[in-house]
């Protein structure tokens, strides 16, 4: 079992997150707009023409997943400060995420304390958990079982993601939430850990990760923002 914290300074890198994000947006975007010229000005052959239009169906895909991991709840513009009922928001990032569990055959257990309240920015709050609990329903294609665990020691709120998934190796550990690492191919993006990483530590929050290859994952996230009863 590996161990690590996650690490400032690699989020400080991508301190020109929203730089980076519109770039990754405007590339395929630059494709698509070349494409669609292409097959206005010339009468290419269907052959040629399928494959334009397949390859702009994929640069559009992948303009979809950049937004989706990055601007689906968080709008960056925006840091609000307001009260972030852990149960209830957490509940929500699983509604969202319901049909992608269904898909894979994940079951997914809650086990909640209940009334636990910390401050933030609530849409951030649930990107970020959006983006770290698809990872999990992700690493279990073939089924298997993701746990949600909360509860409080002193005046500090903990949130555990466990999933029983692929796993990662330790050097996969390491360079998690690093900008474009991705296991995923096209699949991926590589920026959904960044932006939930950096989320979190815009809470205040401390993210453990704990691995192993073919067992699963344990996300254990600690917020020490907790809001107590008025
Ligand atoms: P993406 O999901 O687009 O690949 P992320 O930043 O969300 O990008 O994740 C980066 C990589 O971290 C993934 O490609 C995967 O290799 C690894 N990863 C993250 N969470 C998990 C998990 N729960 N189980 C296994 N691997 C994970
Ligand atoms: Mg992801």
């Amino acid at each position: 079992i590996r161990q690590r914290l996650a690490k400032a300074d690699k989020i400080e890198a991508v301190s020109h997150l929203s730089a980076a994000i519109s770039h990754e947006i405007r590339n395929p975007l630059t494709t698509v707009k070349g494409f669609l010229q292409l097959l206005g000005e010339q009468n290419y052959p269907d052959e040629k023409k399928k494959e334009f239009i397949h390859i702009s169906i994929q640069e559009l895909n992948r303009a979809e997943e950049v937004i989706n991991d990055y601007l689906t709840f968080a709008r960056p513009a925006f840091e609000k400060v307001e009260d972030i009922d852990v149960e209830k928001e957490l509940n929500q990032v699983l509604n969202v995420l319901n049909p992608l569990a269904n898909l894979n055959g994940v079951e997914i257990k809650k086990k909640y304390t209940p009334g636990l309240v910390i401050s933030g920015d609530r849409s951030k709050f649930i990107q970020g958990f959006i983006n770290l609990i698809k990872n999990g329903l992700e690493a279990m294609p073939n089924g298997g079982e993701l746990i949600v665990q909360t509860f409080r020691t002193g005046n500090v709120v903990h949130i555990l993601v466990k999933d029983s998934g692929i796993g990662m190796t330790e050097e996969q550990i390491a360079r998690l939430g690093e900008p474009y690492y991705t296991t995923k191919g096209q699949q991926g993006t590589g920026l959904g850990m960044m932006v939930t990483f950096s989320i979190i530590r815009a809470m205040r929050g401390k993210v453990e990760v704990k691995s192993q290859v073919g067992i699963g994952t344990t996300f254990h996230i600690r917020f020490s923002n907790i809001v107590d009863d008025k």
